[in-house]
């Protein structure tokens, strides 16, 4: 697969940040097995960036961007270190971050990172992806096993209560029957649910 130094991208309104290609999932329809690039962005890294090299690649006006997301292609949790250096950055300079997870941080981490989290985390999106333990751990693989179906929900809930604004992501595609399951799950974590269609 050919690498790259993508360690940032615009998609739409918001800056996407992009800290490391490994992920403690191994979803089955993650892209990252497909091809080496999204939206045309070329996601897989040839090196994990530094703080300062993503930093260096922060608009001089902060106000450029909606939101600077840490997405990418893996886990932005895997860096934690990084990724509170650069949030904090941003923070200070008065713009709006937000996470996409896999929940699994305290896992990752082996203790609650979830206060470090809102001292510069605004928004935090948590792919539940499944219904259940068993279904979950089917379509993404988790290193941790089921285990980690019950890590991100309690996960979720942390971020909650800390004040971030935090929800589930799940795609259309996995019927009505699910998706009520799955605010049902969003609902006892007091967290929302978004239901996004599937993008081929
Ligand atoms: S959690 Fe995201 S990055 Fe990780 S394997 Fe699944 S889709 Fe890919």
């Amino acid at each position: 697969m050919e690498k790259f130094e993508t360690f940032t991208y615009a998609l739409g309104e918001n800056l996407y940040i992009n800290l490391t290609s490994k992920c403690t999932n191994d979803c089955i329809f993650c892209v990252r097995n497909e091809k080496s690039d999204y939206f045309g962005h070329k996601l897989w890294l040839a090196r994990e960036p530094s703080a300062d090299d993503v930093i260096a690649r922060l608009p001089s006006g902060i106000g450029a961007y909606r939101e600077y997301v840490f997405c990418g292609f893996g886990e932005p949790t895997l860096r934690l270190g990084v990724l509170s250096e650069i949030a904090q950055e941003i923070k200070k300079r008065g713009g709006t971050v937000r996470i996409n997870t896999n929940g699994q941080a305290n896992l990752i981490h082996k203790r609650d990172v979830t206060g470090e989290l809102a001292r510069f985390t605004d928004k935090i999106n948590v792919s539940l992806n499944e219904a259940t333990a068993a279904d979950y751990a089917a379509l993404c693989r988790p290193a941790f096993g089921q285990e980690a179906f019950y890590a991100l929900q309690d996960f979720a809930k942390k971020c909650a209560a800390r004040g971030i604004d935090t929800w589930f992501s799940v795609v259309d595609v996995i019927g009505e029957e699910k998706i009520a399951m799955c605010r049902a799950i969003a609902q006892s974590c007091g967290v929302t649910l978004k239901v996004r269609p599937f993008i081929a």
